[in-house]
């Protein structure tokens, strides 16, 4: 039996790893946090019995308590929550399926536990890759790629030697904006920015897809998972999401993992490794596929690679203004405060106002962050 705890259960990652655990029965969940979605924590709770389990406020944690008066678990809201989750003596391996960098805190308390790691939250990595990878290494802690990018890339040097890799190559979507001249872009609506050509996820990660920031992040979140040099890490936009990325080799040969895109897949191969375990879902029928196509990445209309890229290369506390002010950036354009164009705007004037701290410790990144939202707000809200 594999006991497993997920902090972001009623999400899109979330879901789908409960999915994982009805199809195998030894997975064990035994612990379970969401932000405010009481009737379908209910639900999870009462067929999957965690121990413990987490709402964000204590408004929603006591209406849960009373929801839940005939089962036996314990129930502890906010960052409390998340901590004692991620800490739970019986748990072994732990699925970062939040959203932000909320989940930096828990899960660095879970390393210091010695569970491995799931990783769906790529912020965490973007903005404390440098804490994370050095604390999981000294713990013997595994970081599991849950993001399909990464996945494919962990694949892919299954048995390589790590030495010999000469680039990862991360393929992109391009998102529902690909093609678009950035006049067009001024007006498109929340709605058109919700609409991903391939994949089904949350609205943050979704509006990221659309803007390419979420393709920075990646390229952040690979250069620590693989501790590779950014100048070895190359984004092709492959519209068809089969090749899910690429790893070339000193010697040319270049390996890919292809797939219908199904979340399913990385999440239950980050839960297996090394083994993978039958799934049932939509093949690639590549007589129906007939083709697969490739591009560069347009950094001049679709500004949240660029920008995505230079806060990379900065380093320091530069990917936390970049992360922080795209989620605080995405969260006023999800509520229809500001248009499409704007969030990259916002993120360029945030970093371009920051004086970088080098090698920052969880605290300076935590209070780098609440600056960057301090000046958003001052002028968006
Ligand atoms: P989502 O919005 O669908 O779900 C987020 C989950 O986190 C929900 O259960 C929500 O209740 C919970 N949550 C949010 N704020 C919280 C808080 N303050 N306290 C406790 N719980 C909170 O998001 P998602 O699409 O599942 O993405 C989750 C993470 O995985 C993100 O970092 C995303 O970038 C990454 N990811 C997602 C996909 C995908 O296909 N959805 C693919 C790759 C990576
Ligand atoms: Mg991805």
């Amino acid at each position: 039996m594999k006991k497993i705890a997920i902090l972001g259960s009623t999400g899109s990652i979330g879901t789908q790893t409960l999915d994982i655990v009805r199809d195998n029965p030894d997975l064990e969940v035994v612990g379970l946090a969401a932000g405010s979605n009481i009737e379908l924590i209910e639900k999870q709770v009462r067929e999957f019995k965690p121990r413990l389990v987490s709402l964000q406020s204590e408004k929603a944690c006591e209406e849960l308590k009373i929801r839940l008066a005939d089962m036996d678990v314990e129930i502890i809201p906010g960052m409390e929550g998340l901590i004692a989750i991620a800490e739970m003596e019986e748990s072994e391996i732990m699925v970062t399926a939040i959203v932000g960098m909320i989940g930096i805190r828990p899960t660095i308390a879970a390393i210091n536990k010695g569970k491995d790691i799931a990783l769906a939250n790529k912020e965490t990595l973007v903005t404390a890759g440098h804490i994370i990878m050095k604390l999981a290494a000294e713990k013997g802690v595994s970081i599991l790629p849950v993001d399909s990018e990464h996945s494919a890339i962990f694949q892919s040097i299954h048995g390589e030697n790590k030495d010999r890799i000469s680039k990862l190559i991360i393929t992109a979507s391009g998102g529902p904006f690909r093609g678009k001249s950035r006049e067009e872009l001024k007006n498109v609506s929340l709605e058109d920015a919700l609409k991903h050509p391939n994949w089904s996820m949350g609205s943050k990660i979704t509006i990221d897809s659309s803007t390419l920031v979420n393709k920075g992040l990646e390229v952040m979140e690979a250069k620590w998972l693989f501790d590779m040099d950014l100048d070895k890490i190359q984004v092709v936009v492959h519209p068809q999401s089969i090749i899910h990325s690429m790893v070339e080799f000193v010697d040319g040969g270049i390996m890919a993992q292809l797939g219908a895109p199904d979340m399913r897949l990385p999440i239950q191969y980050a839960l297996f490794y090394p083994d993978r375990r039958p799934m049932s879902g939509k093949r690639v029928d590549f007589y129906e596929l007939g083709s697969i196509t490739f591009e560069k990445p347009d950094m001049d209309t679709f500004k949240g690679l660029r920008l995505a890229m230079r806060a990379a290369k900065a380093g320091g506390s530069m990917p936390t203004v970049f992360n922080a002010a795209n989620e605080k950036a995405v969260s006023l354009f999800l509520n229809k405060k500001i248009r499409f164009l704007e969030i990259t705007e916002i993120i360029e004037r945030c970093m371009d106002a920051h004086k970088i701290i080098e090698n920052p410790d969880i605290d300076s990144i935590l209070a780098t962050e609440q600056e960057t939202y301090e000046m958003i707000s001052k002028k968006y809200m």
